[in-house]
């Protein structure tokens, strides 16, 4: 039985109360989703649990690298997406300075775009939809409160319009994004990680858009950039995020403070800001996030799978979800929850995605000052193959293979040079 609306709350619930799944994932972002579909794909019995009801907004840029356009393409969800998204092409960057270079989004595979902006509102809920076309249940709103082990079996506890509700299964996947609370509770983490912030809004009317993702390193907080994402020709979702160390600079001013200095007045001089800027949170802790506790297994945000140059993490998320995915269907079918087969996800994840965490955050310790960002755009200008190194970097990819050290980073600009 397939439930997407409040309404069919309490007939549901009666039924869910009692019934029991192989996995529960927690959060229909598109982590939880991902999840929920491949898992359901494979057989399983899946519920999934939103404390919203959908579609529901989710503060972001919209940006869909090409990473996250083959994943979309595989969940077989692209064609609706490229149909109400917007397709974008190129890429610039603005040096602090404001000089800018520009290139080709690089992508494998000509039949696909190279990259898209969808709302999110849009987005996730065409993924919930996914995976509930493939078999998961959906339950919304359920904010989980509570997640307790018994000797078998995990017991998921959430409220709903004041009632609270359990439900039980072999395991659960924790898919609840930058929100700790739950994680907290679990006894997954055990402090707050330190997150970066940033505020977005959307506008109307907007001048001088093209498919290209603008992004700004003149007027934003360093380390973090401001971003510049068309949602239709004259249409933008437009944001800053960054890396909080300057304690006296909130998201919202930053956010004023970029859309008001002279490059972002041009374009917006007869814009329309469609609703107040919202901020968020976001976690790029990967390197040191927990990503297992017993019976459980932790995807995307909740694992601090964010770019911590980019900011980016909806790609990361829906790869997360297919391995664990993989991965829980592997410990079902088996009966296999030792702490071995717990880690062997985690293996997993860190086979996928270590080299790329330790890249970016080596980059953003010397690379995210004022000056380095001026000369490497000037010299990108000169030479092809940094622009390429560039849109690598840009798009969440590894453009050195081994360590990057500082030593191997300055020899890589003399070259350049
Ligand atoms: C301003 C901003 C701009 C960004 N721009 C981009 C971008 O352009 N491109 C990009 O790739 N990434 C971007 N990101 C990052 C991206 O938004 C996240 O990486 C992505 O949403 C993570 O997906 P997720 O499924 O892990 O978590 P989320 O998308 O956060 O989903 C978590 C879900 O869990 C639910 N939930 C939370 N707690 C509970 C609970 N206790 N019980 C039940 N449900 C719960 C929430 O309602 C939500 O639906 C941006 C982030 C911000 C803040």
């Amino acid at each position: 039985m397939r439930c997407d609306c409040s309404e069919r709350w309490l007939a549901v619930s009666l039924l869910l109360v009692s019934a029991s799944y192989d996995v529960i994932v927690i959060g229909a972002g598109p982590a939880g989703s991902a999840t929920a579909h491949y898992a359901a794909a494979r057989g399983l019995r899946v519920l999934l649990l939103d404390k919203s009801t959908f579609p529901r907004d989710k503060t972001c840029g919209d940006g869909l690298t090409p990473r996250a356009v083959r994943m979309l393409a595989d969940m077989g969800v692209l064609e609706a997406l490229r149909a109400v998204g917007y397709e974008v092409r190129r890429f610039a960057v603005f040096a602090p300075r404001g000089h800018a270079t520009a290139a080709p989004i690089p992508h494998a595979d000509p039949m696909l775009p190279p990259a898209l902006v969808v709302p999110r509102r849009i987005l996730d809920d065409h993924l919930r939809q996914r995976a509930t076309a493939s078999g998961a249940e959906f339950v919304a709103p359920a904010h989980v409160v509570a997640l307790e082990r018994e000797q078998d079996s995990v017991v998921i506890t959430a409220e709903h319009n004041g009632r609270r509700l359990h439900y039980r299964a072999a395991m659960a996947v924790i898919a609840t994004g930058a929100s700790t609370r739950l994680l907290l509770q679990a006894g997954v983490l055990r402090t707050q990680p330190k997150v970066m912030v940033a505020s977005r809004a959307y506008f109307e009317r907007v001048r001088d858009l093209s498919d290209v993702w603008m992004l700004r390193f003149d007027h934003a907080p360093m380390p973090g950039y401001g971003w510049v994402f068309p949602i239709a020709p004259d249409s933008a979702n437009i944001g800053v995020g960054y890396f909080k160390e300057d304690r006296h600079t909130s998201a919202h001013h930053a956010f004023e403070r970029f859309v008001h200095a002279p490059p972002l007045r041009a374009m917006l001089r007869e814009a329309r800001q469609i609703e107040a800027a919202k901020g968020y949170p976001l976690r790029d802790d990967f390197l040191t996030a927990p990503t297992w506790a017993e019976r459980v297994l932790v995807v995307g945000e909740a694992a601090g799978l964010v770019n911590p140059l980019t900011g980016e993490g909806i790609d990361y998320a829906l790869e997360s979800g297919c391995i664990a995915a993989q991965h829980a269907h592997t410990m079902i079918s088996s009966g296999d929850f030792s702490p071995a087969a717990h880690h062997a996800y985690d293996q997993a994840l860190r086979a996928r995605f270590q080299a790329l965490f330790e890249f970016c955050w080596t980059v953003r310790r010397w690379a995210m000052r004022p000056w380095v960002l001026d000369v490497l755009v000037a010299l990108a200008n000169r030479r092809t193959d940094l622009r390429t190194k560039l849109a690598q970097v840009v798009l969440g990819g590894v453009p050195i293979r081994g360590r990057l050290t500082l030593g191997r980073a300055v020899r890589a600009l003399m070259r350049a040079r």
